[in-house]
């Protein structure tokens, strides 16, 4: 797939990057050089400039970094909902997930104001989710996903947006209406830590074609890899409801 590429950029890592989620970057970058597909690859720290990306992550963080992080977007809320109405990928992990919505409300300090990519608002609860998660998502083969999740805010999704996933086992967005995570257009949020993706190598595939769609203008399907290692890992991890 030479003379193919892509570009990734990595949202304020120094502030939110919990549980290895720049594992998720790596992932990316080494499935696509496995293909002969060029990534371009940027991260953008604070007061630092956006430009058009092909793929946009932001990790997870404690509710500390996410006060800065969730005052850096606002002054890209316009530029990056433009690129999303134009088919850029975006994947937020649980604490930037939270920001992807329309605000997180954390227990002691008023909102946090989200950019609204997803129809979703977040407020913390009483309890911390903590555990691994399996889950089953439609658009993905096969559907389930895995992943290991640590928040204690209760993500509601709204409108259009659909939910990721459908917890088995693990409580997901709120633990109580069995969803996981959020999907509006290309925009995908998870709380699903690990990081998701190197064991998720389906999902992580799914995200590199968008990409390429949206830069190319045409369905690009990947080549197979040997997923041998990846997919131990994740049936390793595949827990059944009790
Ligand atoms: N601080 C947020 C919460 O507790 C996000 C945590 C995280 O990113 N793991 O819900």
């Amino acid at each position: 797939m030479d003379n193919l590429r892509i570009s990734i950029a990595h949202l304020y890592p120094q502030l939110l990057n919990l549980y290895g989620d720049t594992g998720n970057i790596l992932t990316l970058m080494q499935r696509c050089g496995w293909r002969g597909i060029e990534v371009e690859f940027e991260q953008i720290n604070t007061s630092g400039e956006i430009k058009d990306h092909d793929i946009y992550f932001i990790g997870g963080g404690q509710d500390k970094q996410q006060v800065e992080a969730a005052h850096e977007l606002q002054f890209h809320k316009e530029f990056l909902t433009q690129q999303r109405d134009e088919g850029s990928v975006f994947l937020g992990i649980c604490g930037g997930y939270q920001l992807l919505g329309h605000y997180y409300r954390p227990f002691d300090s008023g909102s946090l104001p989200g950019i609204s990519l997803m129809d979703a608002y977040t407020v913390a609860g009483k309890k911390r989710f903590i555990g691994n998660v399996t889950a089953e998502s439609d658009f993905l083969t096969p559907h389930t996903l895995v992943g290991f999740e640590n928040h204690s805010g209760l993500t509601y999704l709204q409108g259009e947006t659909e939910p990721l996933a459908i917890t088995a086992v693990g409580s997901g967005n709120n633990g109580e209406d069995k969803t996981e995570g959020g999907r509006f257009k290309n925009v995908f949020g998870t709380y699903l830590h690990g990081p998701i993706l190197p064991k998720n190598p389906h999902f992580a595939d799914y995200l590199i074609e968008l990409a390429l769609e949206k830069r190319y203008g045409k369905k690009t399907a990947l080549p197979a890899l040997n997923d041998e290692i990846e997919w131990k890992t994740h049936a390793s991890l595949v827990r059944k409801p009790y």
